[in-house]
């Protein structure tokens, strides 16, 4: 048995090679839990760490598809089911040119510990694929959907494993994937979460992790007497997280002040109003176009191409208060980190999935700034997708109003476990 959190982890990497964001993403759970282990020896004796670094079952399937030029393309898919020790797995779809096993790995892992601070019976799992669908037809991405749930179809099941959305995989993918299972299993089940309201959908379900994430950085606030009212905020990204995030800052009287994606980020000084947040809307969601084209409508707005050499990146590097970091994993290297002290950030909520580098945690905590980690900070989507799920069993729908205060009393339930168990555990207020 692994005697501290370095032996721990040479034994991970010895047995999962080149999956350095798994490494990661262990090493950083590792090191904050092992202090609790240490005053549980039962959980170690029973080997509960090595057991969770080990998914149940990996599925690994191949997925061809027919382009608009009638051309056979074929993508790898995997789906990583890690844990279903308190309910069925559950955790989002990715379709990106970089996912792999690591990256799937990685967000299973952390999936398994971020469903469970929800306090709702979901196991942890993650999948997806390499398929890109930016610059595909909608009727190509229906065929991959298609062609990708004509496997996995008979790994999931509204008791088994009920994926949802991530990069890459919103209403249109889910609707796509939904109807497929429905046609091979003859079933209409709750089977994925992020559905359309038309076929059993939850109100809040496409706003609730920006939302979670905008809540969460409110309770931290709380704690020091202050309210997100009049603050500055830089958000990155550009897709679903980016934009409920930054609508629920305008709810709370926050004022956005950048977007990105991933050729590049636009800097509006005079803020990200309503009007511009429409625009976004239904530049990413309907046009699918790129954030570029916001600097070209709005003159107040300055535009950065993406820059891939460089040692940073600026979007970090502007004067404000709040940082919410809503693109994808390690967006935020050591400097960036930096950059964000320097200006005067004091609250980072991550939206996205492990956006910050471990030198970069630990800058933020050393800093003893209000830093509200992914696993928590992001929990507001799984936790409505957990409202889905119980919906759909009922066969019944509630309110917008009725699921927007459970995620509120989720995300305040998750903030107060966090903050409590940091007290206990030596890094009060933190
Ligand atoms: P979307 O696909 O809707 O949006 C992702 C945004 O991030 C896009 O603007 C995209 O730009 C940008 N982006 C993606 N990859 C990169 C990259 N490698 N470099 C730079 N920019 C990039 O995804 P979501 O908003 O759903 O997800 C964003 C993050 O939030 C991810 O980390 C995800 O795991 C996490 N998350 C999402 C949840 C959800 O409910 N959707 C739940 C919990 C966490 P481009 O279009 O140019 O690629």
């Amino acid at each position: 048995m692994a005697e501290n959190v370095a032996a721990f982890m040479e034994n991970v990497i010895a047995k999962n090679p080149a999956e350095k964001e798994f490494h990661q993403a262990v090493e950083e759970v590792v090191e904050s839990i092992w202090p609790v282990l240490e005053k549980r020896p039962e959980y170690r004796k029973a080997k509960i760490l090595e057991r969770s670094v080990e998914p149940e079952r990996v599925i690994l399937f191949r997925v061809p598809w027919v382009d608009d030029k009638g051309e056979v393309q074929v993508n790898k898919a995997f789906r990583i089911e890690m844990s279903s020790a308190i309910g069925p797995y559950k955790g989002g779809l990715r379709f990106h040119p970089s996912v792999n096993l690591g990256i799937l790995k990685f967000l299973a892992f952390e999936q398994v510990w971020k469903n469970s601070l929800t306090t709702l019976p979901m196991g942890g799992g993650k999948g997806g694929s390499d398929f890109d669908p930016k610059g595909k037809s909608d009727l190509e991405v229906m065929r991959f959907c298609q062609s990708f749930m004509s496997e996995l179809f008979r790994h999931i099941g509204p008791n088994t494993d009920v994926p949802a959305g991530d990069i890459g995989v919103g209403g249109r993918e889910i609707g796509f994937l939904f109807g497929q299972y429905k046609k091979l299993r003859n079933e209409f089940t709750g089977v994925l979460t992020g559905k359309g309201l038309n076929w059993g959908g939850s109100l809040i379900r496409p706003e609730a992790t920006g939302y979670g994430a905008v809540y969460f950085a409110a309770n931290m606030l709380e704690t020091r007497n202050e309210t997100l009212e009049g603050k500055t905020a830089l958000v990155s990204g550009s897709g679903n997280v980016f934009q409920y995030t930054a609508e629920k800052l305008l709810d709370l009287g926050g004022k956005p002040i950048t977007a990105s994606d991933s050729s590049g980020y636009v800097y509006d000084e005079a803020g990200i109003d309503r009007e511009k947040l429409a625009f976004i809307m239904e530049l990413k969601n309907v046009k699918r176009g790129r954030i570029k084209e916001y600097a070209e409508k709005y003159p107040s707005a300055v535009y950065t191409p993406a820059d891939p050499n460089a040692d940073h990146n600026p979007l970090w590097d502007h004067k404000a208060d709040c940082a919410f970091p809503s693109a994808t994993q390690n967006e935020i290297n050591a400097k960036d980190a930096a950059n964000l002290l320097k200006n005067g950030v004091y609250v980072v909520s991550e939206g996205a999935n492990m956006p910050t580098v471990p030198d970069g945690v630990n800058q933020f905590v050393d800093a003893k700034i209000l830093y509200g980690p992914g696993k928590a900070a992001n929990a507001g989507g799984v936790a409505v997708s957990g409202l889905e799920m119980s919906q759909n069993s009922l066969r019944y729908n509630w309110t917008r109003e009725e699921v927007d205060q459970k995620l509120f009393r989720i995300m305040k339930d998750i903030h107060d476990a966090s903050a409590a168990a940091a007290n206990e555990y030596g890094t009060p207020d933190n």
